[in-house]
């Protein structure tokens, strides 16, 4: 109860703050739902995972911590600082960290962060991985993982590694988690979310059939 009450007078703040900022939450927050809907349709993400963002200047616009993708209203819209906190940096997805290497490194808009399986069991396998169907070779050449062998990635881990990967490739995998995509929209980053997972289901499918 205490939690809910908590979480209400949060979701009033952030309602009560955003449009003296300027913003634009309503055109925002139907981005923010398709995407999250389509994640969510398609098994990318499941219950409270995977988390999206916006660049807006000098700040972003990320999923709140905890939120569902498949379900996102406005108090799920967080905008805060890329460079410094405010008094919004703690409702922010516990990838922060990570979003904001990513805008300090890249030229990147949008960012899309998704836990989808095919992915992820490869890269407990792989050090990068190379589609072996034609439309993967086309798009994604071939995609680098990122983490320790041995260990198991929390979330706002590896931040610098995930921005340098992201400099030279529009999509990376880090090992046991997931994959961070980028675009100059939340729909280019999410085409690469789909792709991928495409390519790593067809290299499991095309590896179980091997004698
Ligand atoms: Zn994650």
């Amino acid at each position: 109860m205490e939690t809910h009450k908590k979480g209400s007078l949060h979701i009033a703040f952030i309602c009560c703050t955003l449009p003296q900022r300027g913003k634009k939450p309503d055109m925002e927050l139907a981005q923010f739902q398709q995407i999250g809907h389509s994640l969510a349709d398609q098994g990318l993400v499941y219950t409270q995972s995977g988390n999206l963002s916006m660049r807006k200047g000098q700040e972003l616009c990320i999923t709140r911590r905890g939120s569902i993708l498949g379900n996102l209203t406005i108090a799920d819209l967080v905008y805060t600082g890329i460079f410094k906190d405010d008094q919004f940096t703690m409702l922010a997805s516990s990838e922060l960290g990570v979003h904001r290497a990513i805008y300090k490194k890249t030229g990147a808009e949008a960012i899309v962060h998704a836990h989808p399986a095919h992915t992820i069991a490869l890269s407990f396998a792989e050090r990068w991985i190379i589609p072996c169907d034609m439309e993967g070779q086309l798009k994604l050449c071939k995609v680098p993982v990122i983490g320790e062998e041995s260990a198991t990635a929390k979330p706002g881990s590896y931040a610098g590694e995930i921005a340098d990967a992201l400099s030279d490739a529009p999509i990376i995998v880090v090992r046991s988690h997931g994959s961070f995509a980028i675009g100059k929209s939340l729909d280019e980053a999410l085409d690469y979310i789909v792709i991928l997972e495409q390519c790593c289901h067809i290299l499991y499918l095309r590896r179980s059939m091997r004698p």
